[in-house]
């Protein structure tokens, strides 16, 4: 007999863990998906960036095997010869830091390349050499991505393991689940709105920014809260060669979008109050004010030629934010013998779902997989009072 894993929510983390599971496991897995059109999934609205500049080594470790799995995601998740195409660029990150950051990116480069990150520093006359177009006046140190980092396409990637998954045998079925049938410490069903109930051997929770109140109904509220992210989309004539994803001391992120070199996206750290509703407010009201007032000001001062932007349009989205420590919750839920989550990515679950899918996998199938293992995201941590902080949050 197949063993039967049901996961619920369809996202990135959903669909990669059903990927792996139906593809290297021969799961029968079912996806259970309230909103197939993903209008409001982290995963449709995701700047899909990928950066090897963690403080913790474990994050280095899951982006970079998931950095070698999308250069070649074509025979990784080809469907009857039919190749996604992802679109990865590896420009880099680039973290810039005045006298007040630049012991922090100090202390964090021989972790990071102790954990494999091909990256370097840069005082501020090798900044100013590199991209002339940085405005270098206040900075003292820069920490730039010399390879393995860039961005892609988020959105198509979820697609890819949704296909790979139903090709491979899984199921993805549209269904709003409420709660689960338990006894003793194993998840028998997951029971949906609409009274179906959905048995498996085991369940995987990877509901996003709404897993919290799921996860109440196995005994442990996992602190994964909705915050808000407002993405720009910019027009410049401004040409900035080389540029990688720059993330300003002030917070501030911009970075190319597209072959044209003229367009580029950009944030800034998220408006407060926050934890949100993730079904409120509505995502289409985006901070204009925001972008008018602090935005564009500071962009500017980064980069003099930004004085010339247009925003083309904008959009928003939610972080599944872990309030624990800034890091994804991955592994067996405790106190359970077959209930499991991936959630709390807190910004960086798209890069990480190639990873992430194919260790949870194995350790739900009782296999292997060649990805790291998860031991330091296990949700354990959260009761054991062990937090795995992560400081690099953008
Ligand atoms: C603006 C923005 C920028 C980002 N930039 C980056 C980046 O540069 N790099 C990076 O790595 N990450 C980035 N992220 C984060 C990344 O997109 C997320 O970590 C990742 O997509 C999370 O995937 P997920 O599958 O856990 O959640 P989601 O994609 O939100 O999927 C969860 C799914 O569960 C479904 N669901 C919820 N409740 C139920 C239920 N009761 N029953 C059935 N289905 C349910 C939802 O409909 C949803 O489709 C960004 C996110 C945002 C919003």
């Amino acid at each position: 007999m197949k063993l039967s894993v049901v996961i619920v929510g369809g996202g990135v983390m959903g669909a990669a863990t059903a990927c792996f599971l139906a593809r290297d496991h021969g799961v029968q897995a079912t996806v259970l998906e309230r909103d197939p059109s993903y209008a409001r999934a982290s995963s449709s609205l995701s700047a899909s960036s990928i950066r090897q500049q963690f403080s913790q080594p474990a994050n280095i470790a899951l982006s970079l095997w998931s950095l070698a799995f999308l250069r070649r995601v074509g025979e990784e998740l080809a469907v009857d010869g039919d190749a996604p195409s992802l679109g990865l660029v590896e420009p880099g990150y680039l973290y810039l830091a005045t006298a007040a950051g630049a012991a922090t990116l100090q202390a964090q480069h021989p972790v990071q390349l102790a954990a494999g990150a091909d990256v370097a520093l840069l005082s501020p006359t090798q900044l100013q050499q590199r991209f002339p177009w940085l405005n270098t006046d206040d900075l003292a140190l820069g920490s730039l991505g010399l390879s393995g980092e860039g961005w892609f396409d988020g959105p198509a990637l979820l697609q890819a393991f949704r296909r790979k998954a139903i090709h491979c045998g899984a199921h993805f079925v549209q269904a709003d689940a409420v709660g689960f049938a338990t006894a003793g410490d194993t998840v028998q069903a997951v029971l949906c709105r609409d009274g179906r109930r959905f048995e498996a051997d085991a369940m995987v929770l990877a509901a996003g920014a709404w897993s919290a109140p799921l996860s109440a109904g196995l005994g442990l509220r996992l602190p994964v809260h909705a915050k808000k992210r407002d993405v720009f989309v910019l027009d410049t004539p401004a040409r900035l060669p080389g540029c990688p994803l720059v993330i300003d001391p002030s917070g501030l992120w911009f970075r190319p979008d597209g072959p044209s070199g003229q367009r580029f996206l950009a944030g800034a750290p998220p408006r407060e109050p926050w934890p949100g509703d993730p079904d409120e407010p509505p995502l289409a009201d985006i901070d204009h004010a925001a972008f008018e007032a602090q935005l564009w000001p500071a962009l500017a001062a980064r980069v003099p030629a930004f004085e010339a932007l247009r925003m083309h349009s904008a959009w928003a989205g939610y972080y599944e934010m872990n309030s624990f420590d800034h890091n994804g919750l991955a592994g067996v839920m405790p106190g359970w013998r077959n209930a499991y989550t991936a959630c709390g990515f807190s910004g960086h679950g798209m890069q990480q779902a190639p990873a992430v899918g194919s260790a949870l996998a194995a350790l739900v199938a009782g296999g292997s997989s060649g990805a790291p293992a998860l031991d330091a995201l296990s949700p354990q941590r959260l009761l054991d009072k062990r937090p795995l902080r992560e400081a690099n949050i953008i």
